[in-house]
């Protein structure tokens, strides 16, 4: 055989040895355990996926082929599905339902959308309260601000580091908002976790594995950046590194491509808001200040963003954008996010869905027990 051909036969092959079983509506828990221990028996992963109807299960190969002519005689099973795509526990094959991610009681991907809002960077104590406060009150329930940066020149402000994460933390005490951050290396992951209630990570590392394997093994959840040059089909075999490794709570965002286009700083690709939703249950999050680079045009980004589908939006907002330390040119004052939310709400309500402008009050102590103010 050439290589060529080798390659093929090892796609196919790879190919044919992952599989969905779809069950009978009528199969029963023991005709599940039968077929979930028949999977294991062969040293396969199994990913169950109960929806309200059928069970499905997800079986993940290992490049040896699978007979599935043998479970399709199985009581309760209706029949196999091959999965020729490379993601699998990503793929809405394997979890046809939208996974909603609960993150200490505000949940992602359900309903609601969702509005993360903040500095591109945290600079000092008041500037981040002062945001906090001004996101919180307008209807954010997520605070973004980095306190590690992935600056493209070395000699740019890289952030304030754990001071950075302890302000942003000081602000959820204090306004009950939640807080994303971005990690920039696996061996900040534990402290980063410390502070922040879900775990970024950017455009820049959205391939670097050793970072996603971490991040895989953390408790926390993670908003995984598109990378600039990445195509979808990359993106989500980040993502499923995170999956795989056991970290189910997944976000994916959208934050803009490069093209040749360069009166923007990227292209927002919205195509991908839409067609994510086809091809993964993950919840998709969209970023129109770095897919744009223009403050101007992230009002009507934001806006098509939610009528696209996206579950939520993170936007970058500073009280003094002219004398930010990073990405000012696309930072929203105050009060032009306040008219960003009351247009969202309207797209938001015109295609069903609420924005939620708080954590629900049953779950307002967090899943780890922290309880959560919002008193000021
Ligand atoms: C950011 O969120 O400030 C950031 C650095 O974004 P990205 O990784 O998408 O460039
Ligand atoms: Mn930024």
């Amino acid at each position: 055989m050439t290589d060529v051909e080798t390659e093929i036969e090892v796609q196919v092959q790879k190919g044919e040895s992952n599989m969905i079983i779809v069950m009978e509506r009528s199969a029963t828990q023991a005709d599940v355990a039968a077929v979930v221990s028949r999977v294991e028996g062969l040293g396969r992963q199994v990913h169950i996926s109960e929806g309200e109807e059928r069970t499905i299960i997800g079986v993940v190969g290992d490049g040896r082929p699978i007979d599935r002519e043998a479970f399709e005689l199985m009581s309760g099973v209706e029949k196999t599905v091959p999965i020729l795509r490379p993601f699998k526990v990503a793929s809405r094959d394997f979890h046809p339902k939208d996974t909603v991610v609960e993150v200490n009681g505000l949940p992602i991907g359900g309903a609601g959308v969702v509005i993360m809002a903040g500095p591109c960077a945290v600079e000092s104590r008041e500037q981040v309260m002062e945001i906090a406060w001004a996101v919180k009150e307008v209807g954010a329930v997520v605070l973004r601000g980095g306190a590690f940066k992935p600056r493209t020149s070395p000699y740019s402000f890289q952030g304030l580091g754990e001071e950075g994460l302890r302000y942003l933390a000081e602000a959820r005490e204090a306004t009950g908002l939640l807080v994303v951050t971005e990690v920039m290396a696996p061996e900040q992951v534990k402290l980063v976790s410390t502070y922040a209630d879900i775990l970024q990570i950017g455009a820049r590392n959205m391939q670097n594995y050793a970072l996603l394997h971490a991040v895989g093994e953390a408790h926390k959840p993670v908003m995984l950046k598109r990378g600039m040059m990445s195509t979808v089909e990359e993106w989500l075999m980040s993502a499923e590194y995170i999956l795989s490794h056991g970290n189910r709570r997944v976000l994916l965002c959208e934050r803009g491509i490069r093209t040749f286009e360069n009166y923007t700083r990227n292209t927002f690709d919205l195509n991908a808001v839409a067609l994510l939703k086809t091809l993964t249950h993950l919840p998709v999050i969209a970023d129109p200040s770095h897919a744009t680079g223009l403050w101007e045009l992230v009002g009507p980004m934001a806006r098509a963003a939610v009528a696209a589908g996206a579950d939520g939006l993170i936007v970058e907002v500073h009280p003094n954008p002219e004398e930010a330390m990073s990405d000012g040119r696309q930072s929203l004052k105050p009060k032009r996010f306040q008219e960003l939310v009351e247009q969202v709400k309207q797209v938001a309500a015109a295609i069903g869905r609420p924005v939620l402008t708080e954590i629900p009050a049953a779950a307002r102590a967090g899943s780890d027990g922290r309880a959560l103010r919002g008193a000021r």
